[in-house]
């Protein structure tokens, strides 16, 4: 994760949120409970309410809280599961697991997140056992009307938050719109553990004691399995007591990507570059995301100057190595984003005098000058 560019992707301290977490570790260290024990409890209860839903459950990663969530809405083996094809293919990581089939439909030529036209025609198809919804690089998908498609279908809605922790619209969080709620912590996340993390969070108190069950051997209680399916994803301590303290400063670390990101946006507004629109309230800015079909040259000049970029992400699922073969869909939305997008870095403690060094390499490269 950690590199020697002069702005690497992405910084340690500044994922501390400039809090010290040794005698937060310490104190779980010394305190003999290691899994699922008070640290987990009280972080739990302090995500269901920032979030406002009623409960959250910790599991082990991001990717065990998208299959469990399948799996207690009771998805089976040869059931479609709709998902975006550009996500990072965790929805459809989760979605093999089960035995289950992904169902991959197009995104939105603008945000790039699952398209509501899209998801309409596969619904009116029929046959479709949930819908996962990622808030793709931290902006918020089309919520509403996807959870309005969702609701006329009948089919459940799982929204992926893993890149979205504290985004908000109309009032209310990502995770807060659909059936269930996803989360991942894991490091470089809005909200990052010191090792893999990860929630789900609902209102309906049916689905949160399957999933209490399911993240542990399937367990009523104690040594009682009592729903099949079950397995072992729980959320230790030192995890959850690290989130716990991160948690209140949440907001005020979005604040700065969002400020990164304008700084970005404004500086770019002249330059052959599709950026992301002003980061509003509905978008937590995890990656700042610019499109170019001159990427590969871009990139080479940053990696040139010292400054780190990344591409999230480079294959679209249905083009993984793993469906080769397989007949699999046409999604050219997709595939172009797959083939343009860049990640620059954007995160809390990246400094003002690594945003100019960010924006005059770019600048650099399309306009042959420092400063666009
Ligand atoms: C990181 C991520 C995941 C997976 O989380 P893990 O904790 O790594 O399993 C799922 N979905 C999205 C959109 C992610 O960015």
């Amino acid at each position: 994760m950690a590199d020697a560019a002069a702005v690497p992707f992405f910084s340690a301290r500044g994922a501390a949120f400039g809090i010290d977490l040794v005698p937060v570790l310490a104190g779980v260290v010394a305190s003999g409970r290691y899994v699922l024990g008070p640290q987990v409890g009280a972080f739990e209860a302090a995500f269901a309410r920032y979030l406002g839903v009623a409960e959250a459950v910790g599991v082990a990663n991001g990717t065990d809280a998208l299959t469990l969530a399948l799996r207690a809405l009771g998805v089976g083996a040869g059931q479609r599961v709709v998902t975006a094809a550009n996500a990072g293919g965790y929805g459809s990581t989760a979605i093999a697991q089960l035995g289950a089939v992904p169902l991959l439909v197009d995104i939105d030529a603008d945000d790039l997140t699952l398209s509501p036209d899209a998801l309409a025609a596969a619904l009116g198809q029929g046959g479709v056992a949930a819908v996962i919804v990622t808030h793709l690089y931290g902006r918020m998908a089309d919520v509403a009307r996807i959870a309005a498609l969702c609701q006329q279908a009948g089919v459940p809605l799982i929204e992926d938050c893993a890149q979205a922790h504290g985004a908000r619209r109309a009032g209310r969080r990502a995770g807060a719109w659909g059936a269930i709620g996803c989360f991942s912590f894991y490091p470089t996340k809005n909200l990052g553990a010191l090792g893999d993390g990860g929630a789900v969070v609902t209102d309906d108190a049916g689905l949160a004691e399957r999933l209490r069950a399911l993240r542990q051997y399937g367990w009523a209680r104690k040594y009682e399995v009592s729903l099949p399916g079950g397995i072992n994803s729980r959320l230790d301590e030192l995890q959850a007591a690290v989130l716990l303290a991160k948690l209140p400063r949440l907001d005020a670390a979005n604040a700065e990507r969002r400020a990164i990101a304008a700084r970005y946006s404004t500086a770019f507004a002249g330059l052959p570059l599709v950026c992301p629109a002003a980061p509003d309230q509905d978008h937590v800015a995890h990656l700042y995301v610019v499109r170019t079909g001159q990427r590969e040259r871009l990139r080479a000049h940053l990696a040139a100057v010292g400054v780190a970029s990344e591409v999230h992400y480079p294959l679209p699922d249905h083009r993984q190595p793993v469906f080769a073969g397989a007949a699999m869909p046409q999604l050219p939305v997709a595939e172009t984003a797959c083939a343009e997008v860049l990640s620059l870095p954007c995160y809390p403690g990246l400094s003002e005098a690594q945003v100019t060094q960010v924006i005059d390499a770019v600048c650099d490269f399309f306009v042959g000058r420092r400063r666009c």
